[in-house]
């Protein structure tokens, strides 16, 4: 029996108590090892324990660990803000720091919002977003976030924002190719746009490769440029929540870059501290950015925003990343991953599909591969794969979402140091979680 607890997050449930982790490995304190196939919730982008990483912060903390941001500039902000510039696209060369990925992007629709009223376009408030989404759970984020179980207690405390389906051809059934499908998505976005009327909207916020809440969505050909498009026609601010999808877990530091797409503001936090610090930051361009400090100054800041302890381990997580060629690692072992889990489809009927970009890789159980109808909810699926794999040793991070339907989902995104061998790990554990979870099920497997 384990004492009682006074902590509590969502549920009653407890969960085994961390003693310790090195590298891609956690272990509990009876000494149980587990492969973080998640890096936590994509997290812990360069492992745990990551000595550079630690004695950076010992050497930070022996000097200060707080300067309040009024007061004090600190030289680790401002090496981290100049190497967090020189990673964004052009132009954006102003950083802004927080502590996590709701007050990025927090900050993200503060900045648009007054960015608008400053230059006179007070018209403007609205922010349309896409359904399925996450993009936070602090009330203005939550508006964003399109997830009704998440979001809907709430909404006689916050604004409802509009929202448009996430381009996801399979669910709404559409026979097009990829290209098409891109252009129709998009389209959606513009008939918002009118609808709402253009006067009224602010910004679009997307996931440029979606995380939680889509299980790691890649968007169809041409969308990314067709949304960038649109915005510019309508004077809508694009803004691109980046706070899983940064920090090179796709291969590159901004997912968008795939796309060759920049958008006005981004927000990033998860990876850039990698789990070692609390951080998060709000990057724009400058031509935001100019007229509200010369107004006199951005309305909006979080007390530990900018502590010199957290910036230093960011600035040492993205020193790890270049020395240790992470992003190239992420991009080679991703594909390798992705492409051992696309084979696990031969066996498992029940993996719908695979997608996702680097090591941001997500596979979905459905009942049926042709028509992707979810599993039936009592399976409860996305947990009882979860708990099988964590028998095995294995962590993996699941969502029943698919915007207004259900279905399973589970993220597969190892620190961007996993080696070849350690996917052998993955997979192996992975498929005897699944052998079990078929038993259970009552589904077959190929032999
Ligand atoms: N945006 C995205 C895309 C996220 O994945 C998350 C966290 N899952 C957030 C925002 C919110 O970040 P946090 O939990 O650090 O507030």
């Amino acid at each position: 029996m384990k004492p009682k607890s006074h902590l509590f997050y969502q549920t009653r449930s407890r969960r085994p108590v961390l003693a310790e982790a090195r590298g891609v490995y956690m272990w509990d304190v009876d000494g149980k090892r587990y492969l973080d196939g998640s890096s936590g919730a994509m997290v812990s982008n360069i492992g745990h324990s990551n000595p550079r990483v630690l004695e950076a912060m010992r050497r930070q903390m022996e000097k200060s660990t707080f300067g309040y941001r009024l007061h004090f500039e600190t030289e680790p902000g401002e090496r981290l803000a100049a190497k967090v510039a020189a990673l964004s696209p052009e132009g954006m060369e102003k950083v802004f720091f927080v502590s996590g990925g709701s007050e990025a992007v927090e900050s993200a629709i503060k900045l648009a919002r007054q960015y608008a009223v400053t230059v006179g376009q007070g018209s403007r408030w609205k922010v349309i977003s896409r359904n399925p989404s996450y993009h936070g759970s602090t009330l203005g984020a939550l508006a964003l976030t399109g997830y009704a179980p998440l979001a809907d207690p709430f909404l006689p405390m916050m604004q409802a924002m509009p929202k448009i389906p996430a381009p996801r051809a399979y669910l709404d059934g559409l026979d097009m190719d990829d290209q098409a499908t891109g252009a129709h998505y998009a389209a959606m976005l513009e008939a918002r746009i009118i609808e709402e009327g253009p006067e009224t909207v602010l910004a679009f916020i997307q996931e440029p490769v979606g995380g939680a809440s889509t299980g790691a969505l890649v968007p169809p050909a041409g969308y990314m440029q067709a949304v960038r498009e649109i915005c510019d026609r309508h004077g809508v601010l694009l803004i691109h929540d980046e706070v899983m999808s940064g920090g090179g877990r796709t291969g590159k530091f901004m997912a968008a870059e795939h796309w060759g797409v920049d958008p006005d503001i981004i927000a990033i936090s998860k990876g850039f501290g990698a789990g070692y610090a609390p951080l998060g930051a709000m990057i724009a361009h400058d031509r935001l950015i100019d007229p509200v400090l010369d107004a006199g100054g951005f309305q909006h800041g979080h007390t530990y925003a900018g502590n010199p302890l957290a910036c230093a381990a960011g600035l040492a997580v993205l020193e790890e990343i270049e020395s240790g060629e992470l992003m190239g690692n992420a991009a080679r072992i991703g594909a390798l991953l992705k492409a051992r889990l696309a084979n696990l489809m031969q066996r498992y009927g029940f993996i719908g599909d695979v997608r996702g970009e680097g090591l941001l890789l997500a596979f979905e159980l459905v009942a049926d591969r042709q028509t992707m109808q979810p599993l039936p909810k009592e399976l409860n699926a996305y947990v009882e794969l979860v708990e099988l794999a964590y028998e095995q040793g294995l962590i993996i991070y699941s969502r029943r979402t698919r915007g207004g339907i259900d279905g399973d989902h589970f993220l597969v995104c190892p620190p961007m140091i996993v080696t070849e061998g350690q996917v052998d790990e993955i997979i192996d554990m992975l498929s005897a979680a699944l052998d079990k979870f078929a038993v259970r099920a009552g589904f077959a497997v190929a032999t």
